[in-house]
């Protein structure tokens, strides 16, 4: 609750105004059922024209005020859910952002969007009810006791001896219903996921005629939300009608025990009507109260969810300046261990150095732990044993922001957006129109011209471009701004052989000062890097030229005889 209090704080002031218009809204409410039976008991019986023409008015008035009121509030109290809760969404996605990766693979990525989405979506509804009918439904029923008992208290007391019985339902709902709807959340949660996951890997599992296993895992999970429905539902299902049997035994009270008053002369027929409609007005209260514990217990298994995020653990961005050691190398892994979950090594015991403008290529078996080191060399990750070092500095000294503009990437399964070609390849960076022109062109993305030029429209996932069109945009991506690293994972498998050489020509031409690092799993995309890393299994198989692991490295021998025949292809 303190977190969402934190956000409606700035707002204050709005909500004190529009409390104040729902309280006056409310009280007008609250007022007429009282005016009717001062009319009715008090006024008519004078047979004074002009006087029950004055009190209509004032009912009149009294609607008009409250209705006024009510919809000022509503208004304001939908202005304020909505200015907090895109406040709270702008803090997470801001957090998410800066989010260690440790950390996202412990929230995973389709909680992270159900948080996003779904939860800051319970909470604005929270706030939203909290202003209307969190103000009006405890008003309307303490207002509604105080009133009827300065009517009648014979009559009154009828509805407070009705009370107990209502606080019991409420009670029960409370205690029974809302952990239920709990429940149901977390399962809809791993619905939501399943869905997902089921979406993003739709042509695989069509490919793979997966779709009768994922229908009949999807089918247990629905079976399991709807029976948590149900469950919930049953539960919820005594609150109305319990609600609505004891109003009509109150009404049926109210009518015998006020008959018999009426004729004894201690009560009017006016204080009757009035009677049937506060008891009508208590006891939707109740019924609303319960609606209210309903949501909050749902927003403030939301906030927890969100609170979570926001308290994760963030990346060390680091402070200061970036001073390199001269003649340092250019990058350095000394010694380098890592693993994932702090239990078996990921990858182990990885060295070598790389002097500017040098290539290296890293081969190896998916799985090898290829992508690990370009992770660590990131610090999207942090290393349990060893260095890694760009001129001579410790990844982990080094400020994030100064660490991640070294760089030019293409990752696997890089995304495209939508927008257009020019806009991918520039990624909102400073980079000029020309530069993109280049990149292009060093990319080797000569079907630009054929779609219209940079201003090419790419729809989401830039599915309207082909595996290798992608990938060429995604190189002229890392390749704009011309970094002082170049990082290439598995970038070219899309690209035919020819595409693939003259790619390898133009960044030879123009970029030789320009570090790259090459993943690969075929030979023949590293095997004219300055050094060749195998690994296998996280290890290191094998460092050196391509000749020299012919020559010494017989997993690479292995690699190449099946690769490339046994022959040498220079
Ligand atoms: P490669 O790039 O060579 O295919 P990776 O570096 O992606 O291999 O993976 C190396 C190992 O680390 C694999 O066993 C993989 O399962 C594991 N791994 C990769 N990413 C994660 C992660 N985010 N959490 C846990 N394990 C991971």
């Amino acid at each position: 609750m303190q977190f969402i209090l934190k956000y409606v704080r700035p707002y204050l002031k709005r909500v004190a105004g529009g409390v104040t218009c729902k309280f006056l809204g409310t009280i007008m409410d609250l007022f007429l059922p009282w005016l009717l039976a001062t009319v009715l008991d008090d006024i008519v019986p004078l047979k004074d024209e002009g006087k029950i023409y004055l009190y209509g008015g004032i009912m009149l008035l009294c609607s008009l005020l409250a209705w006024a009121g009510n919809v000022f509030a509503n208004r304001v109290a939908a202005s304020v859910a909505r200015d907090a809760t895109r406040q709270i969404r702008h803090d997470l996605f801001g957090k998410i952002t800066r989010l260690h990766s440790r950390e996202i693979d412990r929230f995973t990525i389709p909680s992270l969007i159900s948080r996003m989405t779904t939860d800051t979506y319970y909470i604005y509804r929270m706030i939203g009810m909290m202003q209307r009918i969190g103000i009006r439904a405890p008003i309307l029923l303490i207002g509604g006791i105080i009133v009827t008992m300065t009517r009648d208290s014979v009559l009154s007391s009828l509805l407070l001896a009705l009370l107990p019985f209502m606080g019991a339902i409420v009670w029960f709902i409370s205690r029974k219903g809302v952990p239920l709807y709990g429940q149901l959340q977390k399962h809809v949660d791993t619905l939501t996921r399943i869905v997902r996951e089921n979406m993003n890997g739709i042509r695989i599992i069509k490919a793979l005629s997966k779709t009768g296993d994922e229908k009949k895992r999807f089918g247990q999970m629905n079976e399991t939300v709807a029976r948590s429905e149900t469950k919930a539902a049953s539960v919820m299902a005594v609150n109305g009608p319990t609600m609505q049997f004891l109003l009509n035994m109150g009404l049926v009270l109210v009518i015998i025990v006020g008959a018999r008053r009426v004729d004894a002369g201690h009560a009017g027929a006016g204080d009757i009507i009035a009677f049937l409609s506060y008891f009508t007005i208590i006891l939707n209260a109740m019924l609303t109260i319960t609606r209210i514990l309903t949501m909050y217990s749902k927003a403030l298994a939301s906030a927890r969810r969100i609170e979570e995020v926001i308290g994760g653990e963030e990346e060390n961005r680091g402070e200061g300046e970036f001073a390199p050691v001269p003649g340092a190398p250019h990058i350095e892994f000394d010694q380098v261990s890592f693993s994932y979950n702090k239990k078996q090594m990921d990858v182990k015991d990885i060295s070598f150095s790389l002097e500017k403008g040098q290539r290296l290529g890293i081969l190896g078996p998916t799985g090898a732990g290829k992508s690990t080191l370009i992770k660590l060399l990131l610090r999207l990750y942090d290393t349990d044993e060893g260095a890694v070092r760009i001129h001579g500095v410790d990844v982990k000294d080094v400020p994030l922001e100064a660490l991640r503009q070294m760089f030019g990437i293409v990752f696997q399964n890089d995304a495209i957006f939508r927008g257009d070609i020019g806009e991918n390849v520039r990624l909102g960076r400073d980079v000029s129109l020309p530069e993109i022109e280049r990149a292009l062109s060093d990319a080797q993305a000569a079907f630009v011209e054929e779609k219209g030029g940079v201003g090419a429209q790419v729809v989401s996932r830039g599915q309207n471009f082909s595996g290798g069109q992608q990938q060429r945009m995604l190189i002229a991506r890392a390749l704009a701004g011309h970094p002082p690293i170049l990082i290439l994972d598995d970038a070219a498998s899309a690209l035919d052989f020819k595409t693939e050489a003259a790619l390898r020509a133009a960044l030879k031409q123009g970029y030789q000062d320009t570090t790259v690092i090459t993943i690969a799993q075929r030979i023949s995309a590293i095997m004219h890097c300055d050094q060749i890393l195998v690994l296998e299994d996280g290890q290191p198989m094998g460092l050196g030229t391509h000749e020299q692991l012919m020559e010494n490295c017989p997993l690479y021998r292995e690699i190449a005889s099946l690769q490339l025949g046994g022959e040498d292809h220079e």
